[in-house]
Order: structure tokens, then sequence, then C-alpha cells
């Protein structure tokens, strides 16, 4: 099984990198985590066949996680896809997505796909199954109002992968990311407390109760991208593959 980090940048494009977008495939899956708003354009320079993919899973409709979906759509539509689609995410993922929809490409929203395509709204703790993918979604904590923000633990043809989306530290970390085979964490700074975001000194003082198998840093600001070179963590690159 492999995990390609399509993009790993933050909302901002610190580093000139990607937004947020990982494509895992395995024997049996294939699947993307987040689609945030550049995707289409770093799937395709990288060659990943959207086509085969069956799954999308969205931690939260921020647009560097949740914007790529409108461009994805539209494309999936224009090149005849035929195989059927799954997006998840949180509660109210239907509205947000005809929204965004709307506002991008008038009438969008409106289209009936050639394709199957189904939108499942997640609920907080609740294992649910798409054919081998088996996903746990975990709240986290990464604004005050608006739509639930969740992290996931997803455990597919005998691997762990974790992930915890945009967040500040909180507790519902450590049985997301407990004993992962590979356990992607937000860095978003280095030890400076930013609300809503994860520092790696936060998540550092807390490894310890986590213990990943493999930790890979993402969602890292400037801050965080100056001081590659002297942590003594891996961190994601856009293009990144790793094999779990
Ligand atoms: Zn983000
Ligand atoms: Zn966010």
């Amino acid at each position: 099984m492999q995990l390609r980090f399509v993009g790993c940048g933050d909302a901002f494009g610190c580093g000139g990198r990607d937004n947020t977008c990982f494509h895992v495939t395995g024997e049996r899956v294939n699947f993307l985590i987040d689609c945030g708003a550049s995707s289409l354009p770093a799937l395709k320079r990288q060659g990943v066949a959207r086509d085969d993919i069956d799954l999308i899973l969205i931690t939260h409709f921020h647009g560097d996680h949740f914007g790529g979906l409108p461009f994805l759509l539209l494309d999936a539509q224009f090149t005849r896809r035929t195989r059927p689609l799954v997006i998840a995410g949180p509660e109210g993922i239907e509205t947000h997505l005809a929204q965004v929809m709307e506002a991008l490409f008038e009438n969008s929203s409106k289209t009936k796909q050639r394709f199957d395509l189904t939108i499942v709204a997640l609920a907080p703790e609740t294992t649910v199954r798409f054919g081998e993918v088996s996903i746990t979604p975990y709240p986290v904590v990464h604004g005050e109002s608006g739509a639930p923000f969740l992290g996931y633990r997803i455990e597919t043809e005998g691997r762990v992968i974790a992930y915890t989306a945009d967040t500040e530290w909180t507790e519902a970390l450590i049985p997301l990311g407990r004993a992962a085979d590979l356990f992607i964490a937000e860095a978003y700074t280095y030890d400076r407390l930013v609300k809503n975001h994860l520092s790696l000194k936060a998540l550092e003082t807390r490894l310890g109760e986590i213990k990943p198998k493999r930790l890979i840093l993402t969602h890292m600001s400037d801050d965080m991208l100056e001081r590659l070179d002297i942590l003594p963590y891996e961190a994601a690159s856009d293009g990144l593959v790793v094999e779990i």
C-alpha cells in the first residue's frame, strides 16, 4: 500500500506547496484524503489517474482541504467518468458542496452527473466502512463555529493510516493516532501557539502516548519549513510517495 502526498501545503502557499491532498492506493483500495483548491492540477502533474479513485474523504470545509472538489467533479463530468464516486466528510457536506460548486461555476450544482455520485455525512466516533476502507472520524479543534472538523483513523488492508487534519492539540489525537502504521500530523508552527493549529512542540510532548510506528509532518508554515533540515522527524513534500 502506498500514500502519495499530492499536496501538503497550508492555505497560503507556504513554500510554494500545493493544498492538502493525499492519494492512497492498495491492492483493492484507491482513495483521496482531502481535496484542496489546487488538487486537480497537482493530480494531473503527478500523473494520478482520477478515474480510479473510488472515495474522497474530506476533513473540513476550508478551501485548502475542500475547494478542489468543484474542479475535480467538473473534470470528471467532461472526461466522461463512469465509475461511481463517494465523497464523505463532516455533517453538512452536501450543502457545503452545493454552495462551493455554485460559487465557482454557476448552475454546476444542479448538473446531473453521468456517474453515480454519493455524498455521505460522517458522525464523530462512529466507524463507517466503504468497501475495504474502515474509517473512524474524531472531532478535532479548528474553529468555534460552522461545520464540524474531523481527523481520521483509517484501517484498510491490514494497515492503519491516521491524519490529524488541521487542529490545535486535543486529547482525541491519542486514540486517533495510537500505534498507527502512518500518522500524518499537522505541524503548522515549531513552538509558537497559533489558535486552531498544532505546533510541533505541542505534538511532541504527547507523542509518547500516541506511539505511531511512523510519523510524517504536514501543513507546515514558513516557520517550520525553514527548520526542515534540522528536525528529527520526517516531513511531507509535494509528490512524496511512502510505502505503508
Ligand atoms: Zn489547512
Ligand atoms: Zn483548515
